[in-house]
């Protein structure tokens, strides 16, 4: 029996990317993979345009190959991965945008490279940023740097979501079943023999990207407090250093005002020192703030998503 290949793809508002996507990807299929069979899990992460029509009608022409799980609203990307993972069925399993920023010709370098070495995951990696702003360049760097010296988790810069598993590893990634998903975190927290191919950037083929500013920021912050105590012996480690500040400058004050008979006027450094503690007390409840609200949602147990419509249930037909 043939092997076979499941490609997770989740699509937000990909109306015109789905079959320019899947047509591509079927050249490379045709070409360099015919040994292979093919499963194709499209996820819809609740658009608002026509995503879910076009993966109706995909998978009514290639009832074979295509399914597609659309979600009840939007859950995000994170959400949709899981989703698709779940579903998938094949023994290597492919996690890949739809809008060609992972190019689905370095499938077959990846595939050979997973069954030829002793890996168990081939990811990708940008070697360029090109057609990115060169701040939101910057400051993934950063993060790149700040979360692989805090964490216990490596995080390959440059490295995207676009990789090729064993099935082993993908049941190892899907039995984190956590709420607060980062998924690059939890790929590199499984373990297993992971190697990156190189590439330069290419740029998405229509559409816009999903991601603001501030949206990359959001999940730079939660990948970090997903993965890393650091944050909260930060605040541990001010605290004492404010404390060690405050005895020293008891004694200073005190031997000044005894010895030399100068005692400290100061309405200035009474407010310094009320305002720098207020800040430190703020700063240090925020971050306990953050942990305690992912354990709030963790501890709620919702669902990740919810499925309104699948293939194969014969909502395919009510176009
Ligand atoms: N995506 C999704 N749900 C979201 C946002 C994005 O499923 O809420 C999908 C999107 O359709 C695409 C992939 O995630 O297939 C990557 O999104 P995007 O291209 O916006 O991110 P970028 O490539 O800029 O990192
Ligand atoms: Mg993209």
């Amino acid at each position: 029996m043939k092997e076979k290949i499941s490609i997770v793809i989740p699509c937000y508002n990909e109306e015109p990317m789905i079959e320019l996507f899947y047509k591509e990807m079927s050249n490379v299929s045709k070409n360099g993979l015919k040994t292979y069979d093919f499963e194709y899990i499209f996820v819809n992460d609740g658009s608002s345009d026509r995503t879910l029509e076009i993966m109706r009608k995909l998978s009514v022409q290639n009832p074979s190959e295509v399914r597609y799980l659309s979600f009840s609203r939007n859950f995000g990307k994170e959400a949709a991965l899981y989703a698709g993972l779940k579903a998938a069925s094949g023994d290597f399993i492919v996690v890949m945008d739809v809008d060609l920023q992972d190019p689905p010709s370095l499938l077959p370098e990846m595939i050979n490279l997973l069954k030829s070495d002793d890996y168990d995951c081939v990811g990708t990696r940008r070697t360029t940023r090109v057609g990115e702003p060169p701040i939101r360049s910057f400051f993934a760097k950063q993060f790149y740097k700040l979360i692989n010296r805090i964490t216990d988790i490596e995080i390959v810069d440059g490295a995207r979501d676009y990789r090729i598993m064993t099935r082993q590893m993908t049941d190892s990634v899907l039995s984190v079943s956590e709420y607060n998903r980062f998924s690059k975190g939890i790929f590199s927290w499984v373990g297993y023999n992971t190697t990156y191919i190189n590439y330069e950037n290419v740029e998405r083929m229509a559409g816009k990207t999903n991601w603001s500013f501030w949206g990359l920021f959001k999940y730079s912050l939660d990948g970090i407090v997903s993965f890393s105590e650091v944050p909260l012996s930060i605040s541990s480690f001010i605290g004492l250093f404010s404390f060690i500040v405050s005895i020293l400058m008891a004694i200073f004050f005190t031997v000044r005002t005894v010895l030399f008979n100068n005692p400290t006027e100061g309405w200035t450094s009474l407010m310094v020192v009320i305002l720098g503690l207020g800040g430190i007390q703020l700063f240090s409840i925020g971050i306990l703030g953050k942990y305690v609200g992912k354990m709030f949602l963790e501890a709620k147990k919702r669902p990740l998503f919810v499925i309104k419509e699948q293939s194969g249930t014969g909502d395919e037909t009510n176009e």
